[in-house]
């Protein structure tokens, strides 16, 4: 059983390395963000709660996306699989968090693994993001277009874009990012766990450095 948590500022294509990861190592993949904007899409009583949070690029409380992890991991068979978590932990509270999750479950934590890049090339990719409401794909204007402009290439409905994915809405989110995120790597750090990443160039070649890390491999 593997267990790991991807860190990692908006845009720097988690959503990608995680999907290949959960497919090359047959993890259970669980991503909070897309967890919630479910949520909202099917108007339930925590897409109520979390929508205008969302929208305005800012985080969820602790406590609610604690319960959303807690649950999903219960529900999915994270202990035979293995376990993936994308856009979690968020904060220093969502460290402890985890920790109080993980144990009673006998699930165990072994790398965080943090992707990093320039605050230019973050804006980029999060401006030209397109997603898929029928089917969650991901493609971007200029690195990942569809093969027909707009149309999702899987299912066939029309792309948008993320509220959140607006520019001013993507400089708060990367700001929020920044703040919060450097308590849970310091944390990661001391107790070696942490694999930093350089998430510049392509998804291939991130990719490649991010399984050599958790296969302890220099690359
Ligand atoms: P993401 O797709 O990971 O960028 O998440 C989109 C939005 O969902 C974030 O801007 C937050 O409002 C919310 N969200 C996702 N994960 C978390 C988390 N671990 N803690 C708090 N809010 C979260």
């Amino acid at each position: 059983m593997t267990g790991l948590v991807l860190l990692g500022p908006p845009g720097v294509g988690k959503g990608t390395q995680a999907e290949r990861l959960r497919d090359s190592l047959g993890l259970l993949h669980l991503s909070t963000g897309e967890i919630l904007r479910r949520a909202v899409a099917a108007k339930s009583p925590l897409g109520q709660r979390v929508a205008a949070v969302i929208a305005s690029g800012n985080l969820v409380s602790d406590e609610l996306v604690g319960e959303v992890v807690d649950q999903a991991l219960r529900q999915d068979g994270a202990a035979s699989k293995g376990f993936l978590l994308d856009g979690f932990p968020r904060t220093l509270g969502q460290v402890g968090i985890l920790d109080r999750i993980l144990e009673p479950a006998g699930l165990t934590l072994d790398h965080a693994v943090l992707i990093e890049a320039p605050q230019d090339l973050l804006v980029r990719r999060l401006t030209g993001r397109r997603i898929c409401p029928g089917c969650s794909a991901l493609y971007h204007v200029d690195g990942r277009p569809p093969s027909t402009a707009g149309v999702c290439d899987a299912c066939g409905a029309r792309l948008v874009q993320r509220d959140d994915d607006r520019e001013e809405v993507v400089t708060e989110r990367l700001r929020v990012y920044r703040q919060q995120i450097t308590p849970v790597i310091a944390a990661y750090r001391e107790r070696g766990l942490l694999r930093e990443i350089d998430g510049s160039g392509s998804a291939d070649e991130v990719f490649a450095r991010v399984l050599a890390s958790v296969r302890g491999v220099a690359v």
